[in-house]
């Protein structure tokens, strides 16, 4: 069994309470140590210098195969399925290489690349965090063969049978998670993101094959109208929660212990800045902005977990900067940097459905782990910096060791 020693660190463990100096066995893939000091025979030791330790992070909304990374950008969604493929791998050794460990994913173009990415990231043969698989994303007129047309506004939901069957199909397929937009978005098609796609009955019928197939639902959910929809059946998962009123925010307190809130600010962030051309009136881009920030602080206030994970994937958002999520949480949100790396680790590992043996640093937890030169809790945007991230380790594997 491989033991790996971290040595001249500070641990920040996931919890939210201040690092403290310790050092960190790493025995196979699990955390078996974390004290003053543990026995270094046959272990490999990695001197943090000074640096941070910090669980692994997760990325709650992350999209493999959209296209685009730092490192690779396309435009294109029409690639032929084999280079879309290639892609979802690619994009899994970019997310690793920047931090991210885990990734539950928001939806992909072609499901079956991720039930084979997280087959070949969790056997280790292929670099890439632990993956969530998802199905492919749509409103309910997608799922109507051919019909397809993502994000597939259509302003009107197909039948309870056939979003039963779709959900059927994407389990079988071997997804963990369907999604469901259950609102437009304004950001894709205009004017659409108060709009509500789906009937109650389409959500109910999807929510009972969900169960009985062991999947679980992630919402796209702009409108109050569809947040509320969502938490009336039970969805998980609920993305963007921009227009939530006062009733909708009642709702989710309520059902705040089985769902998690991603507000995705990274991909806000950029249509306002970083797109090639003016954001046009339509796109909704400084109201989502606006009221996402409104949103935010007041889930917080009431005990909803929010997760970060900011639809990195696109061109102009692409995989390799998701921690700029946290950056956003801190500015926009009001978090301190320990809350913002608490919802990416602690609340990550739950959203993962691995609370009880992911997300900390502690005894007898997996070892995903990612030593920091430095302190994020001074400047959380470091982080960013994938320099800064002088080893990254999953599964008790170094996927990047100091030099
Ligand atoms: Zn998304």
């Amino acid at each position: 069994m491989t033991r790996t020693v971290f040595t001249g660190v500070q641990v920040f463990d996931g919890t939210g309470r201040d690092p403290f100096p310790a050092e960190v066995l790493v025995e196979g893939n699990r955390i078996t140590a974390v004290k003053d000091r543990v026995m270094r025979v046959g272990a490999r030791v990695i001197d943090g210098g000074g640096g941070t330790l910090l669980p692994g992070l997760v990325d709650a909304h992350a999209h493999l195969g959209f296209g685009s990374t730092v490192e690779h950008r396309s435009r294109r969604r029409d690639e032929p399925d084999e280079e879309k493929a290639l892609l979802v791998a690619h994009a899994g050794r970019v997310l690793l290489d920047h931090g991210i460990t885990s990734a539950y994913s928001g939806g992909n173009r072609l499901p079956r690349t991720e039930t084979a990415a997280r087959k070949a990231f969790a056997e280790g043969w292929m670099p890439g965090p632990r993956l969530k698989a998802a199905s492919w994303e749509g409103s309910a007129g997608m799922v109507e063969p051919g019909v397809y047309d993502f994000p597939g506004i259509d302003g009107r939901a197909s039948d309870p049978e056939s979003v039963s069957r779709f959900v059927t199909d994407m389990a079988e397929l071997g997804v963990d998670i369907v999604k469901l937009s259950l609102s437009g978005e304004s950001a894709v098609v205009h004017g659409t993101s108060r709009i509500v796609q789906f009937t109650d009955e389409e959500v109910a019928a999807a929510s009972r094959a969900a169960d009985h197939h062991g999947v679980w639902l992630t919402a796209h959910a702009h409108a109050a109208e569809s947040i509320k929809m969502a938490v009336r059946h039970g969805i998980r998962a609920i993305y963007h929660c921009t227009f939530a009123d006062e009733e909708t925010l009642d709702l989710l307190e309520a059902a705040r212990d089985r769902l998690f809130v991603a507000p995705t600010p990274g991909i806000i962030h950029a249509n306002l800045h970083e797109t090639d051309s003016e954001p046009e009136p339509g796109m909704e881009v400084e109201a989502t902005a606006e009221a996402v920030r409104e949103v935010v602080p007041e889930l917080v206030r009431r005990g909803v977990r929010v997760v970060p994970g900011g639809d990195y994937g696109f061109a102009w958002n692409p995989v390799g900067r998701n921690l700029r999520d946290l950056e956003l949480f801190v500015d926009w949100f009001g978090f301190t940097p320990a809350e913002a790396l608490r919802a990416a680790t602690l609340h990550g590992g739950r959203i993962m459905g691995m609370g009880d043996e992911l997300g900390l640093v502690r005894e007898g937890f997996l070892a995903d782990l990612v030593l920091v030169d430095g302190d994020p809790l001074e400047d959380i945007a470091i982080l960013q910096d994938r320099r800064r991230l002088a080893a990254i380790m999953k599964d008790g594997v170094l996927h990047k060791a100091p030099a």
